[in-house]
């Protein structure tokens, strides 16, 4: 029997090789060969660059998240936002259109404030994203993030939570929830402790799910092993546009 990460990798190139003709013309290879060398344009790098990339592209956000607090107009706080794509621009549309290779995973809280591409200053194919309401650790959670490192060779997943989370807050209270919501909501309260406050309960269930990424995945769990892959939890704070390693 293969091992899993196995299955994974052999499933991907499966897929690739599908649509691969079995005897490629000189025009063919040579068109192949550009792919190649677009794909290579997509770097894979090191968990500490990813890292590194993730809290400059914050830096920039938060900047320019709090020049546009004082915005007099829409316009001149858009401008202001947009600031964050000056002289930054990973984009390249042929490249994407060849296949991904995002830096980092993002396993965030669907929450509509929190966007880990616009917060992490980020484009289209770099940041490789999970998102449900609670930023919880669920299983198709865990195997997309399987999926994104075992194939695509991301180095760093970012568990994300963030102030004000509406799931969190829904665990914490009593209010009968619908049963769809309930199992949303318990393995959040799992992660709760006694006394808590809505800060706390937080950060708390943002660590709690990143435990669980190497706790129920022998996937992560050899990648971490291995160091070629590293798990972070952080949060955002909304009002600032700032994200805290935790
Ligand atoms: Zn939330």
């Amino acid at each position: 029997m293969l091992p899993r990460r196995q299955i994974l990798v052999s499933s991907a190139l499966g897929i690739a090789g599908a649509v691969l003709p079995m005897a490629l013309s000189k025009g063919a290879q040579a068109a192949g060969t550009m792919e190649n060398k677009l794909l290579e344009s997509l770097q894979v790098c090191t968990p500490k660059d990813a890292l590194t990339r993730l809290r400059e592209g914050n830096a920039r956000f938060a900047k320019a998240w709090t020049a546009a607090h004082g915005g007099a107009s829409p316009e001149q706080r858009m401008q202001r936002l947009n600031s964050i794509w000056e002289n930054n621009c990973q984009i390249d549309p042929l490249a994407l259109a060849q296949g991904q290779r995002p830096f980092a995973a993002i396993l965030s809280c669907a929450d509509a404030r929190v966007d880990p591409s616009w917060l992490f200053a980020c484009g289209s194919g770099e940041l490789f994203q999970v998102r449900s309401a609670g930023n919880t650790a669920f299983d198709e959670a865990i195997a997309s993030l399987e999926f994104a490192v075992a194939v695509l060779g991301t180095p760093l997943v970012v568990v994300l939570g963030h102030s004000a989370c509406g799931a969190v807050k829904a665990a914490m209270a009593s209010e009968p929830l619908t049963p769809l919501l309930e199992g949303l909501v318990k393995p959040i309260r799992a992660s709760l402790r006694s006394g808590d406050d809505l800060t706390q309960a937080i950060e708390g269930n943002t660590r709690y799910a990143a435990t669980q990424l190497t706790a129920r995945s022998a996937v992560l769990k050899d990648a971490v092993a291995a160091g070629k892959f590293t798990i972070r939890s952080a949060s955002f704070d909304i009002g600032s546009g700032v994200v805290t390693l935790l």
